[in-house]
């Protein structure tokens, strides 16, 4: 297997837009830098307005000083860069072209107090291969466990094909897919459901179309196996200060700390972008590449956008948000047992999802550890039950010292604890509905990892496409050729072949 190619330029066409325009890109994270770097390189004056002191939204990164006065650089949260993100690293290599800041990471277990750790990694790449070694060796997953499977469903997630799967599966609950699928609580719990919290909800909360596409994005249809790298160091350091200044060298200009509070229609067909404070920038373009209750917001307080974009406003209206995310960054005073993996996913918790050896993984943090023999511990909780930040970090705490008991007696001589949630939602019955990137809206697209993309992608792979989508968008309207666009194959092996598109037939 292999990266299909999804977009390709047209022969013939200029790299550079001909003529003289301008785009503004609202939302500097993912899917706007994504946007706005291939717009600034091909020629269009770039704006970008992000509501943040600094680039980046859910991958973002800022400098925090320690009680001790060590300057650290923290982040929203540890984020898993899959080799199949094959958009996203196309635009990092803007900001390193060896992508020499990424690193394996070893391992990928996923742990539990009830049963022995499994270890997702180092599967072959191609399936069947992949799906019957996961078979083989998964404790989990042995043959006595899925005696009992639903073989139509089981034939499902080997069968992906968008067209079909999404109105076969769109409206039933993960959880009742796996309930149906029939296997055991083992390997619901080892393999299926901290796979399905890891987007941010409950199983019950999330379409049964998103999690087998998923599962064909990261295990079935991954041509890169289920290996994942991770910055050696911040975020800010390797990522957005690098992009911030490719962008800059393009002609870009950024405005960050500057909330687009209303987006209306302007004479000679532009946009006008009002931002908080009074100031105000327009451009031909616009490209809305916000988080979804930024969107929401933003088309509720533009009544112009509502008037020529009916559909998007209708769209928008309907974003719903996952429930809270807690991510809590501890500072503790000794090490973990030297056996633990840098990236642990959790399942059976009620509130812990994962734990990052942050000391085992980025150079701030190991120097910190270096110095005080101390580690840095980052522990997520995905779909939070718990009402704060407070409440979700003591109870991960707990969580963890159930799992990791060397944790009980350490003292936390810093933490750090965000809860939040702008993380987009995919509740059963709700594909069709969201924002596209094109609109009804002329001269307006939408970016961000909510959209409803053509093809299947994991989030920030998702947010890198619509934003590379909404630029071609701007080119195509311009004359230039399209930047191209690899993905993974879009259809499982068995696609055509599935019991319900029999049934169908
Ligand atoms: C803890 C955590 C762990 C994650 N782990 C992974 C992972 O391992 N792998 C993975 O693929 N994904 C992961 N994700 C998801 C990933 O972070 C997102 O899918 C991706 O970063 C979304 O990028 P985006 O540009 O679409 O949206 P955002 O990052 O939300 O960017 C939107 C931007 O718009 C700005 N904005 C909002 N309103 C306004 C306004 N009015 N004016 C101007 N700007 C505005 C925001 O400040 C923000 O910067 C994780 C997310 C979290 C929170």
């Amino acid at each position: 297997m292999r990266p299909v190619p999804l977009v390709l330029p047209l022969a013939g066409l200029p790299h550079r837009v001909p003529g003289d325009t301008d785009a503004v890109v609202v939302g500097g994270g993912v899917a706007g830098i994504s946007a706005a770097v291939v717009l600034a390189e091909r020629g269009v004056r770039v704006t970008m307005v992000e509501a943040a002191d600094t680039l980046g939204g859910r991958l973002g990164a800022w400098p925090h000083t320690l009680p001790d006065g060590t300057r650290q650089i923290v982040e929203h949260g540890f984020h898993a860069f899959f080799r199949q993100y094959y958009t996203w690293r196309a635009i990092l290599r803007r900001a390193d072209p060896a992508l020499g800041f990424l690193r394996p990471v070893v391992g990928y277990p996923v742990i539990s107090r009830r049963w022995p750790d499994e270890d997702l990694t180092g599967l072959p790449a191609a399936p069947p291969l992949s799906l019957l070694a996961l078979f083989v060796r998964s404790p989990s997953l042995g043959l006595r466990d899925i005696t009992g499977a639903d073989r139509s469903l089981a034939l499902e997630l080997l069968g992906y094909h968008r067209e079909r799967s999404t109105p076969a599966l769109d409206a039933m609950p993960a959880g009742k897919f796996l309930d149906r699928f029939g296997i055991t609580e083992r390997a619901r719990s080892m393999l299926f459901e901290a796979f399905a919290r890891s987007f941010f909800c409950d199983p019950d909360a999330l379409s049964a179309a998103e999690l087998v596409a998923m599962f064909h994005f990261y295990f079935l249809g991954n041509p890169e196996g289920l290996g994942f790298d991770a910055p050696d160091t911040d975020y800010l350091s390797c990522i957005w200060t690098p992009l911030a200044d490719h962008l800059t060298r393009h002609g870009g200009r950024i405005r960050a700390g500057a909330a687009a509070d209303t987006v209306e229609p302007a004479d000679d067909h532009r946009w006008r972008v009002r931002v908080a404070g009074g100031a105000q920038v327009t451009a031909r373009h616009l490209v809305l590449a916000l988080d979804p209750a930024g969107l929401r917001g933003l088309a509720e307080r533009s009544p112009g956008l509502r008037r020529v974009g009916p559909a998007l406003a209708e769209r928008a209206a309907g974003l719903r948000v996952a429930p809270p995310f807690a991510v809590s960054r501890l500072w503790l005073d000794r090490d973990v047992a030297p056996g633990r993996a840098t990236f642990s996913a959790v399942t059976g918790e009620p509130t812990l999802d994962s734990v990052t050896c942050y000391h085992r993984l980025e150079e701030p943090s190991r120097r910190w550890a270096a110095t005080t023999g101390g580690s840095v511990l980052e522990l997520h909780s995905y779909a939070c039950v718990e009402p704060d930040a407070a409440q979700a970090t003591a109870r991960m705490r707990d969580e963890l010292a159930a799992l990791w008991p060397e944790t009980r007696d350490a003292v936390v001589r810093h933490q750090l604890c965000r809860y939040e949630a702008t993380a987009p939602s995919f509740p059963p019955g709700a594909a069709g509905a969201r924002p596209t990137v094109q609109t009804d809206a002329r001269g307006v697209r939408v970016a961000g990892d909510f959209v409803e993309l053509p093809w299947c992608a994991g989030l920030m792979e998702r947010s890198a496409m619509s934003g590379i989508l909404a630029a071609n968008e701007v080119l195509a309207e311009e004359g230039a050729a399209a930047e191209p666009v690899h993905g993974v194959p879009q259809r499982g092996l068995l696609a055509g072949w599935t019991p319900m598109t029999r049934r169908r037939r």
